[in-house]
């Protein structure tokens, strides 16, 4: 299923437990503002290429609205609508003083020099920077971006506006980074995992897991939960995919990673088929990549008794009902990788006190807001008889639409 048909129908049955107004229920739904910009660049060759930029801001009543800038060739407008809307249900989970956003560039980054990726970074920055801005809209990396990413963003927004480090988040620390915002979407995944089988009177030690990427939050979330006393027994990345039952050792698959761009060839385990990594025998998934991998195709081959959705959206509706129905656990995107923007939060907040936390406050912190979303989302589940995604999305939803009634439509 589209992956905005696809929140939007999870939105639409949150609004139908919590008895939204149909009106106001249409007002949630529209986004704020879609941009849609050309970005042309000179290639290193002298050539010229141009791409699409987008940004969709799709909701303020809370706050300044939130999100990445994802680099990827699948960015379409449909998509990067759908992420702009799981965002404004994710800060409001989180309870951070967010709206939601998201933007992309239809692009290969790989293929593309770093000179290149600056210039396309630059060029969609001047494009955009008179509507984002440090109390209307803050970029984050996603997707193919990264701290670099949003030191140019910085630099170039800085150019007509003044040096404004608050303006982007998941900086280098060099610039007004937060310490521990590289990891934070990796160890809230960790924290939400922990007080999930603590509710089953369980623990990470002992639990084997699957993980599906190895980017920024797949390899963070590996690494953490084996500290944990986890067992990550395999992982996949877009080369390929690894196994060994025993346990992968996470540290060294990092090296061999960075080494050779990809965990393809790694000799300390045997190699899988990528395609049936999300079907293989464990305690806990943790699809970490592309949305919409868990689907009506493959969600009744599914062994697994937990879900971490660590990547956006990676579950179809269908898939749902399928894994609802065999007694599998989904802890929901909103939920499960909120970790992130919540750093982010702590990023922004720094910036604007210009004081620097130390890390241990921040991963701190992150438990506490992790530990009492996870707590609000029961709560919610209790209260309206559902599931942990709808949970979570009443208690995002019914916290956007009290902010908006009380803000109130009068022109
Ligand atoms: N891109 C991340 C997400 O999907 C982080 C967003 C942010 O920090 O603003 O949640």
């Amino acid at each position: 299923m589209n992956a905005l048909a696809a929140t939007s129908r999870n939105f639409k049955q949150a609004a139908k437990l919590l008895g939204l107004d149909s009106k106001l229920e249409k007002s949630l739904l529209i986004p704020f503002r879609e941009i849609k910009v050309e970005c042309t660049i000179p290639k290193d060759d002298g050539t010229l290429a141009s791409y699409v930029g987008f940004r969709v801001q799709h909701d303020n009543a809370r706050g300044p609205m939130k999100g990445g800038i994802r680099y990827h060739h699948e960015v379409e407008p449909d998509e990067v609508n759908a992420l702009a809307q799981l965002m404004t249900w994710k800060t409001a989970v989180a309870n951070i003083p967010y709206g939601g956003a998201k933007g992309g560039i239809g692009c290969s980054p790989g293929d593309l020099s770093i000179s290149e990726l600056e210039r396309l970074t630059r060029v969609f920055t001047q494009k955009i920077h008179d509507l984002i801005g440090i109390h209307t809209d803050v970029p984050a990396p996603d997707m193919g971006t990264n701290g670099q990413t949003m030191a140019w963003i910085l630099d170039e927004y800085s150019k007509f506006h003044g040096y404004s480090p608050a303006v982007v988040t998941g900086k280098p620390v060099d610039l007004g980074g937060s310490l521990g915002r590289d990891a934070a979407t990796g160890r809230g995944v960790l924290f939400a995992t922990e007080a999930l089988l603590a509710e089953h009177g369980k623990s990470i030690a002992g639990q084997r897991f699957v993980i599906q990427g190895f980017g920024n939050v797949g390899s963070w979330a590996a690494q953490l939960i084996t500290e944990a006393g986890g067992k990550v027994i395999a992982i996949s990345d877009v080369t390929g995919a690894v196994k060994n039952i025993n346990g992968l050792d996470i540290a060294k698959l990092m090296k061999h990673s960075a080494e050779n761009r990809g965990i393809k060839g790694f000799e300390g385990g045997d190699a899988v088929d990528s395609n049936s990594l999300l079907t293989e025998e464990c305690d806990v998934l943790i699809p970490a990549a592309l949305g919409g991998v868990i689907n009506k195709d493959n969600a009744d081959d599914i062994k697994a008794k937990y879900i971490i959705e660590a990547a956006n959206h990676p579950t179809d509706p269908e898939a749902d009902e399928i894994l609802a129905k065999k007694g599998v656990l989904i802890l929901p995107d909103i939920l499960a990788n909120s970790g992130g923007v919540t750093v982010s939060y702590f990023e922004w907040v720094q910036n604007i006190q210009g004081f620097m936390w130390d890390e241990e406050k921040v991963n701190r912190e992150l438990k506490t807001y992790m530990t009492r979303a996870f707590r609000d989302t029961k709560e919610m589940c209790s209260s309206h008889h559902c599931d942990l995604r709808m949970g979570a999305f009443t208690l995002g939803v019914n916290r956007v639409a009290r902010a908006t009634v009380l803000r109130g439509w009068e022109a």
